[in-house]
């Protein structure tokens, strides 16, 4: 007997409805192989009612509220998804095979990006500005953007959503959201939980589609007000020329190469852990994966011989499975691409410390982890982003040379530095140019603590107070006192 697939909709104006052309496709697990969800295959006709249902929504009852009213409605989302947290991670684990335990632990922490920003939902302020002409009073205000398109990746839907969401739901925004054709059915329940606990029709519409025309529909969508993409930095650069052409404000999260620098003074079991943790984690399909391990000479051996301790002996399995601790890759494309930087790295000259190929006992989409090994720092494994379970581990002699080599990359996500020396761990983190540095830790983040990308890991920063302003207006507003008329020919 075969289990009926779970039938999953669009989600737009507070109701589930068939995509216009009526039109499905079948959603894979990739741990078992079999299509698990029948997903509504929307276009762009679909995401023009979306559009026009968070319009409506902006333009309407929504929009009317207030910060306090909006931070209440923020409230009982986090307690809708805390309270959905088992189901929703579930969905999660079937869309993209990631493990049981970590979409559960992200799932029970994203109520925290709701109270967190339902805390800052009302403290949106302006500024009074000291006059330079003392004939006119000065004030800002900071108002919603308007309609946001999200876009996401298939790696961490809903962790990844909720950094555009949470600061979006404050600044009173609403938004559409068009998850990945390779993870949609999380997106799906998730916004139908949001609307059960009170967030209005229309606030977050989800249009779910195979065709990545879809997503671009999205993009280059004139009702669109801003764009928050996360994802390649190859499509984020066509999502960014789309969002310049529409005069809209964009923000992007995109790949990563980042490095993790091992000192010989650092504790090299905290380290060989914080690299399992970096790469290995998630399958290694993590933006701010630690991909590359940059490890003083001294202690190479004697780090590698630790890793690969580690690496061996990684219980790989069902993903619902307690004891497992690496799933496969997310889908075939990405297994087949990951398996292409194998083939390439041991083609110009590296070598395998452990690993380095499929998974032959497991099969399905199961990749050994990986550490290569002799590597320069111009070989194709060290300067892309290979999004699966494979460091690349070289060396350096003096500091210097260590932040060279991890500056040496058009990436800027995270990074991190071990040492016990906390001159120079202040010294390196100072210099890393990445968005996030750790100091003897890896794969940490808060909804407090900005995250984002220098140069082709993004624009903008997701998380923290600030990420309010990469969803509100700054409008100036001068108020003329004295009641008289003034030159018309000269510049106030
Ligand atoms: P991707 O760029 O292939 O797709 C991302 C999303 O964009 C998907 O929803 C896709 O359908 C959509 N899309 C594709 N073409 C489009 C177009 N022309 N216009 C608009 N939308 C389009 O990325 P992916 O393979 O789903 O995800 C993996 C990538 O995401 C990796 O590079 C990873 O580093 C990155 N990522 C970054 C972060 C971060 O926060 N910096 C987090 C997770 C993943």
């Amino acid at each position: 007997m075969t289990t009926p697939l779970e039938e999953l909709k669009l989600f737009i104006g507070g109701r589930s409805v068939d995509a216009r052309s009526g039109r499905t496709f079948e959603s894979l697990d990739p741990y078992s192989g079999n299509a698990w969800a029948r997903i509504a295959d929307g276009g762009p006709e679909d995401i023009d009612d979306a559009v026009a249902a968070a319009r409506a929504a902006f333009d309407g009852e929504w929009g009317r509220l207030t910060g306090f009213q909006r931070a209440a409605i923020m409230r009982k989302c986090g307690d809708a998804i805390a309270a959905n947290a088992e189901r929703l991670a579930r969905l999660e684990v079937h869309d993209s095979g990631k493990l049981l335990r970590e979409m559960l632990g992200q799932l029970n922490s994203l109520p925290q990006w709701y109270y967190y920003f339902s805390g800052l939902a009302d403290k949106i302020e302006g500024r009074t500005v000291p006059p330079v002409n003392p004939n006119y009073f000065g004030f800002t205000t900071r108002e919603p953007v308007g309609v946001v398109g999200a876009i996401t990746p298939w790696n961490s839907p809903l962790l990844l959503l909720t950094f555009k969401l949470a600061p979006a739901l404050a600044a009173g925004c609403t938004m559409v959201v068009k998850p990945s054709e390779h993870a949609p059915a999380s997106t799906i329940a998730f916004a139908e939980v949001l609307h059960e606990a009170g967030l209005p029709a229309g606030v977050l519409n989800v249009v779910t589609g195979w065709d990545r025309s879809t997503g671009e529909a999205l993009s280059t969508h004139p009702g669109v007000d801003k764009i928050a993409f996360t994802g390649s930095s190859a499509t984020g650069a066509k999502v960014a020329q789309a969002a310049v052409a529409n005069f809209n404000r964009v923000t992007l999260e995109l790949g990563g190469k980042s490095p993790q620098i091992v000192f010989p003074d650092a504790d090299l079991d905290a380290a060989a852990n914080g690299l399992v943790a970096g790469v290995f984690a998630a399958t290694g399909q993590t933006c701010m994966a630690g991909s590359r391990l940059i490890v003083h000479a001294d202690v190479h051996d004697a780090l590698i011989e630790k890793v690969v301790a580690r690496a061996t002996a990684i219980e790989l399995g069902d993903p619902t499975a307690a004891e497992t601790e690496m799933g496969p890759v997310a889908n075939r494309p990405q297994y087949e691409k990951v398996l292409g930087y194998l083939r390439g790295a041991a083609a110009e000259g590296a070598t395998f410390a452990c690993g380095g190929g499929p998974d032959a006992e497991r099969g399905g989409l199961f990749v050994e982890p990986t550490v290569v090994t002799n590597v320069t720092p111009e070989n194709t494994i060290v300067r892309e982003e290979v999004f699966g379970p494979v460091l690349a581990a070289y060396t350096f002699t003096d500091e210097d040379e260590a932040l060279a080599l991890a500056n040496d990359t058009p990436y800027g996500l995270a990074g991190a530095v071990w040492t016990k020396d906390v001159h120079r761990a202040h010294r390196i983190a100072s210099k890393l140019r990445a968005g996030t540095v750790w100091i003897n830790a890896y794969r940490v983040i808060a909804p407090n603590m900005p995250f984002g990308g220098f140069g082709a890991s993004g624009v903008g920063r997701e998380n923290g107070v600030d990420a309010i302003n990469e969803y509100t207006e700054n409008k100036s507003v001068f108020v003329e006192l004295t009641g008289g008329t003034r030159d018309p020919f000269q510049l106030g």
